[in-house]
């Protein structure tokens, strides 16, 4: 077009449209998804913009927020189109040819390598999957601060972009014609696409209707030369049906009389509506089948592998603060989980009566949940205020406290539910349901998140019990399996009054170390921490259901009934005086006759107050 004006490609971009071009992935059929999740966050981000100003929304069709699919056979094109936000030219320029997200080169190695491209919404490049079935892509547009603008590529690296003089005026809002690639004309079929947008638009909270046609009957006038035959049909049946004279005689009358009418099939269009908007979080948990549960949790999450969530929770709170809430244990951590831990975004979206107002509102949850996946919608938090003033409302700590109970409670039941987990008589009961898709779990739940766990018990005191209960670790006693603090209660034995632990690089390691020998040979279990994040985590956990930690090389290591000790130091006391001495440095706090050693002659012991050796090697490393 003449008035077009042309713009390269960010490089990154040009890479991931080269390859989705040439990609051999046979499911073509997600750009279906990505262009109606586009479309729903258009239409989210103008009924946001609603609330304080009533305005934004306009007159007449431009107030529906709804999405609307036509086909066009004879052009081969698919358009989808939106009553949301828009876009203005700097939008076009920036959204359809710019990558915004980081990580996203990591992304197109990826893909290229695997080819897999089912994720691609997860990284914010979703919109580029239309050029799996399409040649070219005209973007149309109108943002309520610009004029319409006309955004088109062929994805030969290159787009276009035009004051539009020439389409129809949209009002407000995006449509996406994507002139479908010869391969991919199963895309024009009204059935293929009705079904397509059903099974992609299950959790989308706006109307979406296609322009589909229909057969229907219309009578219309018979013509001259219809007439004839119409009486002649007329007759004929009347005659074999009765023998009624006056019957057919009324009959020949009443053709006369009327204008002859008759029935034709005829092709008519109107919007037909797909989805049903009702908000699967609105539901009772029991009408929600376990399958919805599920396919939310991969349209909430952008993850369409086919993995199962581990763990959901839905539920309704109530009093002073009334919500309802879906929760998510994702199946895997995300591969960046702890390199960004305090960049983390929460990932609960969050809407007030209905409406989505955010999916970045860290009130929400503490750092140390943000691996959850899920949605708060609350009657109780006002509509038509400013983002800010909503994420200073009081009400978002009272939801905050309520979500991480119950995220707590989601995550110890996956270890209640896990046969693996219980002992005894428990176990056996566990056994016998056969439920052998909770059996692992929780280690499965462990080896992702459990980082999270001890991160949440240094950081939040007021659940550092609840959190304690979910910690695993192994121990001299676990038989290489993990166990848990409950367990090594269980397992205490009499007299013993604290909770034995040892830190260190490795376990393999560990198990050699003189700290244990005595505690082995009498039988004490020792819990092994080998994470460097453990030496912080116990500087936080000091006791658990009223035992004290100790740590094994930590000076104040008391084991049984010492009777000998009095005797020990008395006739030990001219060598340990001399020892003393003999070591001038000031790193030497004292030399004691030591109860833990078996074998090994001597040690060095840390003092109770001061860092572990584990910590020193932490430290140091951290300052290099
Ligand atoms: P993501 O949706 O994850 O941001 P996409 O590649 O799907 O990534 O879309 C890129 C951006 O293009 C969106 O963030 C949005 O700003 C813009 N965009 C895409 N489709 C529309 C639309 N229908 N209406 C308004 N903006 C859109
Ligand atoms: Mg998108």
């Amino acid at each position: 077009r003449n008035n077009a004006e042309k713009f390269e490609f960010q490089a990154e971009v040009s890479r991931l449209m080269d390859i989705i071009v040439n990609s051999l992935y046979s499911n073509k059929e997600i750009f279906l998804r990505e262009l109606i999740s586009n479309a729903s966050d258009a239409l989210d981000k103008i009924r946001f913009l609603s609330l304080t100003d009533k305005e934004v929304l306009g007159e007449g069709d431009t107030t529906k927020l709804e999405i609307q699919i036509k086909l066009d056979k004879e052009k081969k094109i698919l358009s989808i189109r939106d009553r949301g936000i828009g876009m203005t030219k700097e939008d076009l320029i920036k959204n359809l040819g710019t990558i915004a997200k980081s990580g996203t080169s990591a992304f197109v190695e990826k893909m290229q390598s695997s080819g897999d491209l089912n994720l691609i919404g997860q990284f914010g490049v979703g919109f580029y999957s239309v050029y799996l079935v399409a040649d070219y892509v005209e973007v149309i547009s109108k943002h309520n601060d610009d004029k319409q603008h006309v955004w088109e590529s062929k994805a030969d690296g290159a787009f276009a972009i035009s004051e539009d003089t020439w389409n129809e005026p949209l009002g407000r809002g995006t449509e996406i014609r994507l002139h479908l690639r010869n391969e991919a004309q199963e895309y024009l079929e009204e059935s293929n696409l009705k079904e397509l947008v059903k099974k992609y638009s299950e959790f989308i909270n706006f109307p979406i209707y296609i322009w589909a046609s229909k057969e229907v009957d219309v009578e219309v006038p018979a013509d001259e030369d219809d007439s004839g035959d119409e009486k002649e049909t007329a007759d004929s049946t009347s005659s074999e049906e009765g023998e009624d004279e006056d019957a057919d005689k009324a009959d020949d009358e009443d053709a006369e009389k009327k204008p002859k009418t008759k029935t034709v099939k005829e092709t008519t269009y109107e919007w037909e509506l797909l989805n049903d908007v009702k908000a699967i979080w609105l539901r009772c948990p029991k009408d929600v089948t376990e399958e919805e549960y599920i396919k939310f949790y991969h349209s909430l999450a952008k993850d369409f592998n086919d993995e199962k969530p581990m763990a959901w929770s839905h539920f309704t709170a109530e009093g002073d603060v009334e919500f309802k809430a879906v929760l998510y244990v994702p199946p895997k951590a995300p591969y960046n989980l702890y390199d960004s831990y305090y960049k983390a975004k929460s990932n609960l979206k969050l809407y007030v009566r209905r409406v989505f107002i955010s999916d970045e509102f860290d009130e929400l949850l503490p750092k140390f949940l943000s691996f959850l996946k899920g949605i708060v919608d609350s009657d109780t938090l006002p509509l038509n205020v400013s983002r800010e003033m909503l994420q200073a409302h009081s009400s978002l700590k009272t939801i905050k406290k309520k979500l991480i109970r119950k995220a707590l409670d989601m995550i110890r039941k996956i270890a209640e539910d896990d046969p693996d987990e219980s002992s005894g008589k428990d176990k056996k009961e566990a056994e016998q349901s056969g439920d052998d898709e909770k059996k692992g779990q929780y280690t499965k739940f462990w080896n992702e998140f459990g980082k999270s766990i001890k991160l949440g018990i240094i950081e939040d005191a007021s659940n550092r019990n609840r959190l304690a209960k979910l910690l695993r670790f192994e121990s001299t006693k676990s038989d290489g399996k993990l166990t848990s603090l409950d367990k090594y209660i269980s397992r205490m034995k009499s007299g013993q009054k604290e909770i034995f632990y040892i830190t260190g690089t490795n376990k393999e390691q560990l198990e050699e170390s003189p700290f244990l020998e005595r505690l082995k040979k009498m039988n004490y279990e020792v819990i092994f921490f080998t994470d460097p994040v453990d030496e912080y985590l116990m500087q936080y956990l000091m006791d658990y259901e009223g035992k004290q930690f100790q740590n094994v090389s930590k000076e104040g290591l008391k084991i049984g009934k010492d009777r000998k000790n009095k005797e020990l130091k008395e006739s030990f006391k001219e060598l340990t005086k001399w020892w003393k001495g003999a070591i001038t440095t000031d790193k030497v706090d004292e030399v004691k006759i030591s109860n833990r050693l078996d074998n090994t002659p001597c040690v060095v012991v840390t003092s109770k107050f001061g860092w572990s050796a584990t910590m020193e090697r932490i430290m140091q490393a951290q300052t290099l």
